[in-house]
C-alpha cells in the first residue's frame, strides 16, 4: 500500500555525500572531516544522515546532546562523537558510558570533569575550546595558563583537541576573522610550549572551509554546506553544492476569483484581475515561515509562482493565473528540488532568516522519503 501524502519531505542522501566530496576537494589530504549532525542533522534525520556519511571517509560526528549519542550508539555507530557546545555536570555519567568526547569550555567545566574522573577513578579524553573573540562558549585566553596548570595536576585527563569557533567565517575580509585566527595560533603555541600537543586542531565550520586560505588545522566541522546550504552568496563562486532537502506538496483546491474578491485571513490579498488560486496544504504549523505571506514563491511545472495572502497553520495560496489550466493534484516544489528550483538560501533571505532555520523547522514534516 502506498501512503497517501499531500506534503512530502525528500532527503537526497546521494547529494549529501556529493556535498561532502565537494568540501573535501577544498582541503589538504591530511585534514579530517567531522560532519556536524546536531539538531537531527539540521532537520534531515540523525541516523540516516550519519549512515550515509559513513559510506564516505569521516573522522566522527559533531553533536550537541548526549541523547544524540545514545541514538547513534544504539544504532551501532562506533565513531568518535564530539559534544561541540559544552556539557552540563550531570551529563558526565552518560558522556562516559556513551564514549562521547566532551569539549571543555571554561575553568568550571574542567573542574566538573576533574571531580568526576577522581570520584569514579576513570580517565577522559577531551577537547578544549578557546574563546578567540566570539565570546560565546570557550576559555578566555588569559585563563589558559590556569587550565594548563590543572591539566598537569590531573594526568587522568588527556587533551586530544584544541578548537575555537569563528564569529564571521563567511566574511574573511573582516579583521575579526584574522584576529581570531591569530589568537587561536597563539593558544596553540602556548599549549605546545607547555608540552601539550593536541592531536586535533580545529576551527572551521562550512564557511571557514570555503573561505580559509593558508591555515586549516587538521580537522574541520562542516554543517550547512553538507545539507546544500550556502553560508552566504559569495560562497557560490567557490563551491557547487546540491540541494539535499526538498519539500513537495500538491494543489488540493483551486479557486476562481473575480477582480476585487479577497482570499484568506486579514484579508491581505485582493484580486487585481481574474485570478486562479491554488491551495497548498502546508503552513506555519509545518514550519513554513508565516512571514512569507505575500512574499514567498513555489515552483509548479518548472515555473515560479508567487505566494499570495496570509499563510495559515495548514495552508497557503499560490497565484496560478499564469499556469495554463492548473490541475488538482499537481505537484509543487516549496523548497529545494532536483534542479534547485527553490534555493533554500533565496527563500531564507525572503523570510529574513538563514537556510539553517528553514531546514530545522521544515525538517519536522512527515512523511519523509530518503533517496539513496
Ligand atoms: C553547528 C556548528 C558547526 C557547523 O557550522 P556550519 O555553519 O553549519 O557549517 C561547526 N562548529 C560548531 C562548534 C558548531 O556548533
Amino acid at each position: 500500500m502506498g501512503i497517501f501524502w499531500t506534503r512530502l519531505l525528500e532527503i537526497n542522501l546521494y547529494n549529501l555525500k556529493e556535498n561532502l566530496r565537494s568540501l573535501r576537494k577544498l582541503l589538504p589530504e591530511e585534514v579530517e572531516i567531522l560532519p556536524v549532525i546536531k539538531n537531527d542533522a539540521y532537520g534531515h534525520g540523525l541516523l540516516e544522515v550519519a549512515r550515509a556519511l559513513t559510506e564516505e571517509k569521516v573522522y566522527g560526528f559533531g553533536i550537541s546532546e548526549p541523547y544524540e549519542a545514545h541514538l547513534l550508539r544504539r544504532a551501532g555507530f562506533i565513531h568518535p562523537l564530539i559534544l561541540l557546545s559544552g556539557f552540563e555536570k550531570d551529563w558526565l555519567p552518560d558522556i562516559k558510558v556513551l564514549r562521547i568526547t566532551p569539549v571543555v569550555t571554561s575553568i568550571f567545566t574542567l573542574e566538573w570533569l576533574i571531580d568526576f574522573t577522581l570520584k569514579k577513578a576513570v580517565t577522559f579524553e577531551f577537547h578544549l575550546k578557546v574563546d578567540t573573540g566570539m565570546h560565546r562558549f570557550g576559555v578566555p585566553m588569559h585563563e589558559l595558563l590556569e587550565i594548563i596548570e590543572r591539566l598537569r595536576e590531573n594526568p587522568q585527563l588527556q587533551l586530544t583537541g584544541l578548537m575555537t569557533h569563528l564569529a564571521c567565517s563567511e566574511r574573511p575580509e573582516d579583521p575579526i576573522f584574522h584576529a581570531q585566527i591569530k589568537e587561536f595560533k597563539k593558544a596553540l603555541s602556548l599549549l605546545t610550549s607547555e608540552g601539550f600537543n593536541p592531536k586535533f586542531v580545529h576551527l572551521y565550520n562550512s564557511a571557514g572551509i570555503i573561505f580559509s586560505e593558508d591555515f586549516k588545522g587538521n580537522l574541520v566541522r562542516p554543517g550547512i554546506a553538507l545539507y546544500g546550504g550556502y553560508p552566504c552568496n559569495k560562497a557560490r563562486a567557490r563551491i557547487r553544492l546540491k540541494p539535499v532537502m526538498t519539500l513537495k506538496s500538491k494543489v488540493v483546491e483551486i479557486k476562481h476569483l473575480k477582480k476585487g474578491e479577497i482570499a484568506g485571513y486579514g484579508p491581505t490579498f485582493t484580486a487585481k484581475r481574474e485570478t486562479l488560486l491554488g491551495i497548498i496544504p502546508v503552513g506555519y504549523g509545518d514550519g513554513y515561515p508565516r512571514i512569507l505571506s505575500n512574499k514567498g514563491f513555489a515552483v509548479i511545472r518548472g515555473q515560479r509562482v508567487p505566494i499570495v495572502g496570509t499563510i495559515s497553520m495548514k495552508a497557503l495560496y499560490l497565484d496560478l493565473t499564469e499556469i495554463p489550466s492548473p490541475q488538482l493534484g499537481e505537484e509543487v516544489i516549496l523548497l529545494g528540488g532536483e534542479r534547485e528550483e527553490v534555493p533554500a538560501d533565496e527563500l531564507a533571505q525572503l523570510a529574513d532568516t538563514i537556510s539553517y532555520e528553514l531546514f530545522c523547522n521544515l525538517g519536522k514534516i512527515i512523511p519523509r522519503r530518503y533517496k539513496e
